[in-house]
C-alpha cells in the first residue's frame, strides 16, 4: 500500500484525474487551474446540486465497497439534476480523508466516480482534496442545464394529476437491512463468508443505484411535461409531503399500485415488515415521483417502467393511502432522519 504522502496533494490530483477525457465541446477548462470554465448553451439556464456524504452517518465501510461509494455519490447527485427535467453534464469532487487510506484506496474511489462519469457523460470539472482528522469526507456538487419552460419543480401539482413512480419502490431498504444483517453476523462469527446470492437486486440496489435519466428523456420525446417531479431518496412518504405542501394540495394513493419487486417482498416477508412500509419510508431508491395531467394518461398507461399509483386531490396536506376496500390510512412524512 502506498502512502499518500509519497505523492503529495498535488500528485495524487493529477494520478486521480488524469484519466477522466472533457466529454463536452462546451467544456473549456476543468482541473489544473484555479476554476473551471464551461459555456453557456443559448437559451438554456443553469442547474447546479450538492451533496455532502459522511462516514458512519451516510455509509459505512464494511460492506460498501469504495468503488460503488464513489459511483453512488456521483449518481445522487446527477439524480438531483434530472429531478429538475435539466441535463447533467459535470461534476465536482471534494474530498476529505485520514491518512489510514492509502493511494489505492482513492483509486478505488476515482475507478467508482470515473465509472459513472463515462456511464452518463459527465466531465470532472475540479474538486478539492483535504487530509481530514477521522473517517472519510466526500462531496459531489453537480451541474446541469435545462430548459427554462420545461424545469420542473415541486411545487406544480395540481388536483386531478395521476401520480406515478418510475422504476420498484423499497429495494435499497431491503438491501440496506440484508446487508446490515450479514454484517453483526460478519462481526460475531468472521469465518462465515455471506452469501447475498439470493439478494442480489435489492443489494444492488442499496449499493450500485442508477439513474432514470433516459426514462425522463422518453416523457420529453412523448411531450408529457410533468406538472411537479422530485427524486426519491427519503422514502415515498417523505416525498409526497414534500410535492403536496408546495403545491398545496393533498394526494391518494393505493398500496395494491405501488410497484414491488419479489426481492423486496420476500426480504419484508424475512424481517417481519410490510412491503408497503418498504416502498413508503425506505429511501435511496433514485427513482422519481411525479405528477402530470389527466390528458397523459394514454402515454403514461405504455411506458413499463411508469406506474400510476394515485392521484392528487384539492384537500392541501391531506395525504392518504387506501390499503383495501374500506381501509384507508393517512400517511405521515417519516423521511430519513440522520440526526
Ligand atoms: P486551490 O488551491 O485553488 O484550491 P487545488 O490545489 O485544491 O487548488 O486544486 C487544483 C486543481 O485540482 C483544481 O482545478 C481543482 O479543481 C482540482 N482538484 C483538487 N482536488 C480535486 C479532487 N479531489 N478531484 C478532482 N479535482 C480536484
Ligand atoms: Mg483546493
Amino acid at each position: 500500500m502506498t502512502p499518500i504522502s509519497t505523492l503529495g496533494e498535488f500528485g495524487l490530483i493529477q494520478h486521480l484525474t488524469e484519466s477522466f477525457p472533457i466529454q463536452h465541446d462546451f467544456t473549456v477548462k476543468t482541473i489544473g487551474d484555479d476554476a473551471a470554465i464551461v459555456a453557456c448553451p443559448e437559451g438554456k439556464v443553469n442547474v447546479f446540486s450538492t451533496d455532502l456524504l459522511l462516514e458512519g452517518v451516510h455509509f459505512d465501510l464494511a460492506y460498501m465497497p469504495l468503488k460503488h461509494l464513489g459511483y453512488k455519490a456521483v449518481i445522487v447527485n446527477l439524480s438531483d439534476i434530472y429531478a429538475m427535467n435539466a441535463q447533467p453534464y459535470g461534476i465536482t469532487v471534494s474530498i476529505g480523508m485520514s491518512n489510514r487510506f492509502p493511494v489505492e484506496a482513492m483509486e478505488e474511489l476515482y475507478e467508482g466516480i470515473k465509472l459513472a462519469c463515462d456511464k452518463y457523460k459527465i466531465d470532472l470539472l475540479g474538486g478539492d482534496t483535504s487530509t481530514s482528522k477521522q473517517g472519510l469526507l466526500i462531496s459531489v456538487t453537480a451541474f446541469g442545464y435545462g430548459e427554462k419552460e420545461k424545469i420542473v419543480y415541486r411545487k406544480g401539482a395540481k388536483a386531478n394529476d395521476l401520480i406515478c413512480v418510475t422504476g420498484d419502490l423499497g429495494a435499497a431498504y431491503a438491501g440496506f437491512l440484508v446487508l446490515e444483517r450479514e454484517k453483526v453476523e460478519f462481526t460475531e462469527n468472521p469465518e462465515i463468508q455471506p452469501d447475498l446470492s439470493e439478494y442480489e437486486y435489492v443489494v444492488g440496489r442499496q449499493l450500485k443505484p442508477e439513474c432514470r435519466g433516459k426514462l425522463l428523456e422518453l416523457l420529453n420525446e412523448k411531450n408529457v411535461l410533468p406538472t411537479s417531479m422530485m427524486d426519491i431518496s427519503d422514502g415515498l412518504a417523505s416525498e409526497l409531503h414534500h410535492i403536496c405542501s408546495q403545491s398545496g394540495c393533498g394526494a391518494t394513493i393505493y398500496a395494491d399500485k405501488l410497484p414491488i419487486d419479489v426481492e423486496t417482498v420476500k426480504v419484508a416477508e424475512e424481517f417481519q415488515i410490510s412491503e408497503v412500509t418498504f416502498a413508503m419510508n425506505g429511501g435511496e431508491d433514485y427513482e422519481y415521483l411525479f405528477t402530470a395531467d389527466i390528458s397523459a394518461f394514454n402515454v403514461l398507461k405504455e411506458i413499463p417502467e411508469i406506474t400510476i399509483i394515485g392521484h392528487i386531490t384539492p384537500d392541501a396536506g391531506k395525504i392518504d393511502i387506501v390499503l383495501g376496500p374500506t381501509q384507508i390510512a393517512s400517511v405521515e412524512a417519516q423521511g430519513w432522519r440522520h440526526f
